[in-house]
Parts: structure tokens; C-alpha cells; sequence
């Protein structure tokens, strides 16, 4: 049976296009792998997918019985809720260390980059295996997608490099008009029911044993969200009831303002003065220059719940 490679809950382009190419590399490396995703794809990665011809993985709910590499993750809360029942193989990832445990030696390549598909541009070029072309393109969808064409306080130049580098490979001249072209498919909302737009890159985290959940949708134009912001802010609030939540924290991103609107339903709102030093007007807060949950607001709400 093949290993499977899978990244984190509500699937972004990153995620999807990382177990792709791991897979890839690992299969040619020997060890058999496939790619899966858990949950559907959103409209940013299909459109990745078919621009470059790359089948969608299949998706999966359970880790019983299969060999697993994680990848764009390494939290418990953002993996498959049965981890344990399977065997975690290695951890390709960009973000904090998370808290999954393995009772054997594991491969884990962590780096504290953009994307994880810098890392694994890295992977390849170590193990001098040649990146197939529409791999290649998928690849610098994702960096584009998770530097936010390389403006986003995560972008190294490591990611500059590895998405030039995978843009020749690709045949593609032009990094900035496709970036455009992915966040305008991103920014699209019209007949996306709203919970799916709260969901549609969320994450769990526990911050000092609080459950926090913070969602992101990134547009082109803040303005794009007006007719369904003050449904976002109730959706948020029936989530924080329904899930046990302490805070849902929804970050309205404007990637040309280059900051955040901030949608908050909190056992305690003043959590959001605590981690950005910014007070609250009603249940929201303008966070300026903040456009990474990664790098900025996730450390800076740790800090929040920790005081
Ligand atoms: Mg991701
Ligand atoms: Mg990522
Ligand atoms: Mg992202």
C-alpha cells in the first residue's frame, strides 16, 4: 500500500500543491506515496490545478492503517482526527512546530520560509531530482499564493529564488499577473455560502488552553466583502457558540491595503488590545500592515492569551 501525504484541514493551495509534490519526489525516491487532501479544494487551487493540468488528490478522512507524511502542518488540531492510528512517517512544513508525537525516529524538514513548497524545491534540488513542469507550476502557484506575491511578511528570499526558479521550469514569464489572476479568483465570493467563507482557510489552535479558531479571506479589494460582512460577524459568533470556542477571529485581509480588518466574537474582545495593542471599535479592529496569521497575528494572540 502507498504512503499518503497529507496536509492540514480546509485545504489551501499550499497544502494541496505540497502533497502533490511530495508525493512525487517520494515516489521517485523510492517510497511509494499519494498525495490526499482532507476536505474539498477551493476555487484558488482548482483553478491552480487546471491551469496546469494537475489531477485533484483524493481525499481522505482517516489515518487508520496508513503511512503518513504530514506536510504545511504539524498541529494535532489542523490533522486528521485519527492520526494516532496511523503511522507518521516525516513532517515537511513551514510553520511553528506543532504537537504531534511519533513513537519512532521520523524525517522532518522544517524551515522557516513562505511555503512549504520552498521547502520542497529545496528536497528536490538535494536529492538532484528533476521537477516535472506542471509540478513546477503548481509549486509556484503556491508560493505566490502563501507570500501573497511575495509582499507577505513570511516571504524569504528563499522563496524569491525557489519560485523564480520553479517559474522556468514552468514556462511561466509573468509571476506578478499570475499571482493577480489566482487572488482574483480568490477574492470571488459571489454564491459561496458564508460559512463556507469563514472556512475557507480556517484554523484551530489551542493558546494557553484556550480553543481559538481564526479564519482568513484574502481579496483584492476590501470593499469586495461589504454586502457580507455583518454576516460573516454573526456566522463567527454562531461558530465560537457551536464549537466551544474562547475566540473566532476572522481576518478580512486587503493584499493591496496590506493589512487586515479584524472580525472578533470573544469571551474577551480585549484579548485583540492585548495582542496588537489596537482597541477594539465594536467587534472589530483595523490591524494595519498585518496580512500573515503565520508570522504576525498568531504569535502576537499567543502572547495575548498568555498574559
Ligand atoms: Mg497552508
Ligand atoms: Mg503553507
Ligand atoms: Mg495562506
Amino acid at each position: 500500500m502507498p504512503a499518503y501525504v497529507v496536509g492540514h484541514k480546509s485545504p489551501d493551495t499550499d497544502t494541496v500543491c505540497a502533497s502533490i509534490a511530495l508525493a512525487d519526489l517520494k515516489s521517485k525516491m523510492g517510497t511509494e506515496c499519494k498525495p490526499a487532501v482532507q476536505g474539498k479544494v477551493n476555487d484558488e487551487t482548482k483553478f491552480v490545478l487546471d491551469k496546469f493540468g494537475v489531477e485533484t488528490p483524493e481525499q481522505i478522512e482517516s489515518a487508520a492503517g496508513k503511512q503518513i507524511f504530514l506536510v504545511d502542518h504539524s498541529d494535532r488540531s489542523q490533522s486528521l482526527d485519527d492520526l494516532d492510528q496511523g503511522e507518521l512517517m516525516g513532517i515537511v512544513d513551514h510553520h511553528k512546530l506543532g504537537d504531534v508525537t511519533t513513537p519512532n525516529p521520523i524525517e522532518i524538514w522544517a524551515w522557516p520560509v513562505g511555503c512549504s513548497c520552498t521547502v520542497i524545491k529545496g528536497m528536490y534540488d538535494f536529492y538532484g531530482v528533476e521537477i516535472p513542469k506542471n509540478i513546477a507550476g503548481i509549486m509556484t502557484c503556491s508560493i505566490l499564493s502563501d507570500t501573497v506575491i511575495f509582499k507577505s511578511a513570511t516571504c524569504t528570499d528563499a522563496d524569491k529564488k525557489a519560485g523564480q526558479e520553479l517559474a522556468k521550469v514552468a514556462g511561466i514569464d509573468d509571476l506578478q499577473s499570475l499571482g493577480m489572476e489566482m487572488f482574483k479568483v480568490k477574492s470571488a465570493i459571489e454564491g459561496t455560502p458564508i460559512r463556507d467563507l469563514v472556512m475557507r482557510d480556517y484554523k484551530d489552535f489551542d493558546m494557553n488552553g484556550n480553543k481559538v479558531g481564526i479564519g482568513q479571506l484574502e481579496v483584492v479589494d476590501l470593499s469586495l466583502l461589504d454586502s457580507v460582512k455583518d454576516d460573516l460577524a454573526k456566522e463567527i459568533k454562531t461558530m465560537k457558540g457551536e464549537g466551544s470556542y474562547h475566540s473566532v477571529f476572522l481576518l478580512l485581509t486587503d493584499i493591496m491595503k496590506e493589512g487586515s480588518q479584524i472580525l472578533i466574537a470573544s469571551d474577551d474582545p480585549q484579548v485583540v488590545q492585548k495582542a496588537f495593542g489596537v482597541e477594539p471599535k465594536g467587534e472589530q479592529a483595523w490591524l494595519d500592515g498585518v496580512m500573515s496569521r503565520k508570522k504576525q497575528v498568531v504569535p502576537n494572540f499567543e502572547k495575548g492569551f498568555a498574559s
